[in-house]
């Protein structure tokens, strides 16, 4: 197994069958190579900084109805808030202030709210210079996202969830298209956006091969920032009874993409920290650079609730930045105040 993670750390890829068995392997040892060699690459490029984003939750108003997703438009038990203008702009006031430099608005995703997102990304953009601005709001039109990235926005999240035709099939409705979701990547590549994709680990009828299927598409994609979480089951959806998805296999996961991405901005995310209590550490043994503290009002944080027990106080929360300093500490890392954009260093 070694000599696979050697060849992935100097090639940046293996062939299919490789990545199986890293994925599938019980060999405590070689999984525990595989990290050190992430964290080693990881270090190279960052040092011991970790990049900070403040995540604004910014509604959970929802069209869509992701089989896995607490606020589908189908819960009727979700609490429905959408932040006005002014209260987006005082949440990145109270982040700046913290020292915040990335503000990260993500929320559901709507129709016709395209005037309103280019009027906050602008104003944004305006009274902080400094800052970088990110948007997670779904599938749009290639004009649209293109319009948000000329009023000033820098990156944009938008996770393929799973690769796998059958598999998307599974996780959305009719309605949602696989197909779609990959074109909006495509536009906002070519749009100038700092692109991210992702998938979520262990959602239900996901295999070994679907999640072959993922690196190998990430692979050709080659996004600037990769978001690997865990599923984690809410209740109040269809795939509510589901189980959980594994955190050994998200560690493994984050590891391989830092391996074939050395300078991609990869967080240690808040699903992986909902499962694990020192996820955050142990994501950012494994490879990560980024964390991304919450900075929504608190008052909303209980309704942003993708997935049950969803982690919002502590360490996730940006008034618990001393103690994120803290516990980034204890492992030998600290915060970096900088926008933290990405870098190719190859
Ligand atoms: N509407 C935007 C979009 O579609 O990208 C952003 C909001 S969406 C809720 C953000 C991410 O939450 C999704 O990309 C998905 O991976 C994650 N998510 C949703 N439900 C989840 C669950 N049950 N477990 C883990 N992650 C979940």
């Amino acid at each position: 197994m070694r000599i696979w993670i050697d060849k992935l750390r100097r090639d940046r890829t293996l062939a299919p069958d490789a990545y199986r068995q890293l994925l599938a392997t019980e060999d405590a040892d070689a999984v525990d190579y595989l990290h050190r060699q992430a964290r080693e690459v990881a270090l190279s490029q960052f040092g011991h900084d970790i990049y900070i984003r403040g995540l604004i939750e910014v509604g959970n108003r929802c069209r869509n109805n992701c089989l896995y997703c607490g606020i589908r438009a189908a819960n009727p038990s979700v609490a429905r808030y959408e932040l006005t203008k002014e209260e987006i702009l005082d949440c990145c006031r109270h982040g700046h202030e913290l020292g915040f430099r990335t503000f990260v608005l993500q929320g559901g995703e709507r129709r016709g709210r395209y005037r309103m997102w280019e009027d906050v990304v602008s104003t944004i953009r305006a009274t902080w210079p400094d800052c970088a601005i990110t948007l997670s709001l779904g599938e749009m039109t290639r004009e649209e996202y293109e319009g948000l990235r000329l009023a000033g926005a820098d990156r944009y999240l938008l996770r393929h969830e799973t690769y796998n035709a059958d598999h998307y099939r599974m996780l959305h409705p009719e309605q949602m298209s696989r197909e779609n979701r990959l074109q909006c990547l495509q536009w906002l590549k070519e749009t100038g956006y700092q692109t991210g994709t992702g998938i979520m680990v262990g959602s239900p009828g996901q295999t070994i091969d679907c999640l072959v299927e993922d690196i190998l598409f990430i692979g050709r994609f080659r996004p600037q920032m990769i978001g690997i979480g865990p599923f984690i089951p809410q209740h109040d959806t269809p795939l509510g009874q589901c189980k959980a998805g594994s955190a050994d296999l998200t560690l493994r996961l984050l590891s391989i993409f830092r391996l074939m991405f050395p300078s991609a901005l990869i967080p240690a995310t808040t699903a992986l920290a909902t499962l694990l209590p020192d996820g955050k550490a142990r994501g950012i043994l494994a490879g990560a650079n980024v964390v991304m503290p919450n900075l929504s009002p608190a008052a909303c944080r209980s309704s942003y609730a993708l997935y049950d027990n969803k982690a919002a106080a502590g360490t996730e929360a940006a008034e618990g930045l001393d103690l994120l300093k803290q516990e980034l500490d204890k492992i030998g890392y600290r915060i970096s105040m900088v926008r933290g954009d990405y870098r190719p260093t190859d």
